[in-house]
């Protein structure tokens, strides 16, 4: 668990960087949150995430009369290709990450890279919801922690088998099945408060 002085300190550090953190005790809180920030009508880019799936966001969102473009609910890959491009184009995205640095890096591995594309730029306001497990020191031990934890992990829960999957830890493999294709530090934005990080205070997925 962190104290309040180190949550402190994160949220500063990603205010240096034009990134707008905030802190909630927990996924309801963080649920209510974005459900009274993001605006009647708003069209919502959704990433894949467990963390989203436990929040159960996409179908709360569909039912107050958002537009939501979630890939996962395609019933087609050429849904689910159509849904990834224009989710580029939305007014908010939301998704998880695979890391963040209490230096406020935000650090991602992406197969397709759809997810972190939207994160840099296209949507107008990104949300990424983080559990306090995925918070590291530094940017160095939170690009660890996505290619040893999250990638294999990730890659297992989409079907995939390179050898992280087995050996729980990345050797820069060169299998077909490779996950890592992308490997995305956000160090800050230009356009200000444009992501905004949700910091949680429980372990949320991996
Ligand atoms: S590069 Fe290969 S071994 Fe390393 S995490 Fe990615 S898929 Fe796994």
């Amino acid at each position: 668990m962190m104290n309040k002085n180190e949550i402190a300190k994160i949220i500063n550090n990603f205010q240096k960087r034009n990134i707008k953190a905030s802190y909630y005790k927990n996924l309801d809180e963080a649920k209510s949150r974005i459900l009274e920030l993001i605006p009647a009508g708003s069209s919502i880019g959704i990433g894949n995430s467990r963390t989203l799936k436990r929040m159960n966001i996409s179908t709360e969102l569909t039912n107050k009369g958002y537009k939501v473009l979630d890939k996962t609910l395609a019933k087609t890959k050429e849904e689910s290709l159509e849904l990834k491009r224009k989710s580029l184009l939305t007014d908010w995205y939301l998704t998880g990450t695979n890391a963040v640095s209490s230096e406020g890096h935000i650090v991602n591995i992406d197969h397709s890279g759809n997810r972190v594309a939207a994160m840099i730029y296209g949507p107008k306001k990104v949300i990424i919801i983080v559990g306090i497990n995925k918070i590291t020191d530094t940017l160095r031990e939170a690009v660890h922690r996505a290619k040893n934890i999250a990638a294999p992990l990730n890659a297992k829960r989409a079907g995939f088998n390179p050898p992280c999957v087995e050996l729980n830890k990345c050797i820069d493999c060169s299998s077909e099945e490779r996950v890592c294709n992308s490997l995305v530090t956000i160090e800050g934005q230009a356009d200000k408060d444009r992501i905004k990080v949700f910091i949680v205070g429980e372990e949320l997925g991996f």
